[in-house]
């Protein structure tokens, strides 16, 4: 079941890092509400939701999180109600929200503690009013999700072929490690030695990790293969810059150098963060003259929650010599008058 809008592009960078060779593989662009990871788990969870009939969407997240939008649009496309349980503590009108908003679901807030209760009384009343809910795991996270990811890594595959390429890593953005478990599972079954690094965006490794080895291995454990060990998942927790939500300047430098340079939309909270922590990774453990492979996540409505942000960062063009110069012209021909 290959998804209507894959394979996803994947295309150079300028970026040169201690003459490795740099490509990114743009999730960001699957053509459903904005894009990113979770529109393309989005989409396998679609296809159970249409095999159950169901007739109401049930998930759970921050009312920013990009999955709640992916979900909330979902739902409104097939013109079904959308319920989404949020902790209070995280309610901020990000753009996320206001998109979920525009979407018409409903938020239901609910302090972290009683998140659980709250998820089965809300099925639990649609069910007796007659509906036939879905729940969908915050995040997008089980094995949906995984096989999104399965699937993904045969499209890298499929790209190595026709361009002769060969990725030695794969970077991204690793939360719920849905993502990194499908990647995980597909270089695994294909026989493949790449490195896929986890940068985590949220959770320190000895609770992250875990949860990516059982994605992992409850995946295998279906096709009855033997499970992995804990060595086989490179989930990177060096990288956290405070947690999840949290970035310092030179996260907010490189989510603007970016745009500037490739014009491509990063954000500060996961595929900028990944991106800045991929560059720490590199320089620390010395990786020159590979082939990587950047996972855009995607993430577009996070970008514009900072853009005052970006405009008060030293000026990245700056460093280009042309832009030099014609400022300097601009400055010359201010102080002649
Ligand atoms: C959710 C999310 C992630 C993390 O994906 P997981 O599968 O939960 O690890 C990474 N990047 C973006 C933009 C996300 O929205």
């Amino acid at each position: 079941m290959k998804p209507f809008f894959a394979p996803t592009p994947i295309h150079p960078l300028k970026e040169t890092f201690q003459h490795n060779r740099f490509y990114i593989k743009r999730e960001d662009l699957i053509p459903l509400s904005f894009g990113g990871n979770k529109a393309r788990k989005a989409y396998y969870f679609l296809q159970d939701i249409e095999k159950e009939r169901a007739d109401c969407l049930v998930t759970y997240g921050s009312s920013s999180s990009n999955h709640c939008r992916v979900i909330a649009a979902i739902a409104a496309t097939k013109n079904i109600p959308c319920l989404i349980i949020s902790p209070s503590s995280q309610n901020t009108p990000t753009i996320n929200q206001q998109l979920v908003e525009t979407l018409n679901a409903e938020l239901i807030f609910t302090p972290l503690s009683q998140v659980r209760e709250t998820i089965q009384q809300t099925i639990n009343q649609l069910k007796k009013s007659g509906l036939h809910p879905y729940f969908i795991p915050g995040g997008g996270h089980g094995p949906h999700g995984t096989q999104a990811y399965v699937d993904a890594y045969q499209e890298i595959k499929v790209v190595e072929e026709e361009q002769h390429l060969s990725f030695d890593f794969i970077f991204h953005a690793s939360g719920t490690g849905t993502t990194q478990a499908g990647l995980i599972c597909g270089n695994h079954l294909s026989n493949d030695t790449k490195k896929i690094v986890g940068i985590s965006i949220a959770r320190v490794a000895e609770k992250g990790l875990p949860v990516v080895l059982e994605s992992v291995n409850d995946y295998l454990e279906k096709l009855l293969l033997p499970p992995l060990a804990n060595e086989a998942i490179l989930f990177d927790d060096h990288y956290l810059a405070g947690g999840y939500g949290q970035f310092d300047e030179s996260i907010i430098e490189m989510v603007q150098k970016i745009f500037i340079r490739e014009g491509i939309v990063f954000d500060p909270t996961y595929t900028g963060k990944a991106y800045w922590g991929m560059m720490q990774y590199l320089k620390k453990h010395q990786v020159e003259n590979q082939t990587i492979l950047f996972l855009h996540t995607g993430s577009s409505p996070l970008f514009f929650d900072q853009l005052q942000k970006y405009r008060h960062t030293r000026s990245v063009r700056n460093e280009n010599q042309l832009y030099r110069n014609a400022s300097a012209a601009k400055n010359g021909l201010g102080g002649d008058r």
